[in-house]
């Protein structure tokens, strides 16, 4: 995570996303995350109304994959942390969404217009947001530059690529990815696309078959 910017905050009480939310809007705040990874979902018991994909609700209720101590190493090893950040006290936030998301489904903020992308393959409810208007697609962590994720019993490699096809297929003006640069253009949805196609077709899209370079982007299987 690019949190460099927040190092100068000391505790984890210094720096609540919500805190910086409401100063942008005297608008009511609903929390929609793309997926419930701990990487994703930290702040949400500041945020009473947020949604999340059906396909994901067990993992807010107890059933999440992982231990605590495997999701606190997570958390230290992949995440860019603050200085003074206390692992130790770090929760896996559980609760019920005011709202329950699916395919095709459209939040209206107003004056904009949010359409949910089921995209599985990093996680099982993995949701892109699609701003028809605008040509903004909201990745999530199922695009960015560098390593994808695709080696997790929980990821689906195939199911992956069905999701690349599908954000391939609209007509994308901006690509806003939950990881690294925000230097990357929609024509990596089709590189990606047909990155996973060709290990399809050699047998090597499923777990276990390693890492896959392709430049300004990989996959870890
Ligand atoms: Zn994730
Ligand atoms: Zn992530």
């Amino acid at each position: 995570m690019e949190l460099k910017s927040l190092r100068r905050y000391k505790n984890e009480r210094d720096f609540r996303i919500y805190d910086e939310v409401i100063r942008l809007t005297d608008k009511p705040v609903i929390a929609v995350a793309t997926h419930i990874h701990w990487d994703h979902i930290g702040g949400h018991r500041f945020f009473p109304d947020f949604y999340a994909h059906g396909a994901e609700l067990n993992w807010l209720n107890g059933e999440f994959p992982l231990t605590m101590e495997q999701i606190k190493g997570m958390v230290v090893d992949r995440c860019d942390l603050p200085e003074g950040y206390d692992v130790s006290r770090y929760e896996f936030f559980q609760g019920n969404p005011t709202r329950v998301l699916k395919d095709n489904d459209v939040i209206d903020i107003g004056d904009r217009l949010v359409q949910i992308v089921h995209t599985p393959g990093h996680s099982p409810g993995h949701m892109c947001f699609w701003e028809k208007e605008r040509g903004y697609l909201f990745t999530g962590d199922l695009v960015y530059k560098h390593t994808l994720f695709a080696f997790f019993p929980s990821t689906d490699p195939e199911a992956y690529l069905n999701s690349l096809k599908r954000v391939s297929a609209l007509p994308v003006k901006h690509v806003f990815p939950a990881h690294h640069t925000l230097d990357i253009q929609p024509e990596i949805l089709g590189r990606m696309r047909d990155a996973f196609r060709q290990l399809k077709a050699e047998d090597k899209l499923h777990h276990g078959t390693g890492t896959f370079d392709y430049g300004d982007w990989a996959v870890w299987l």
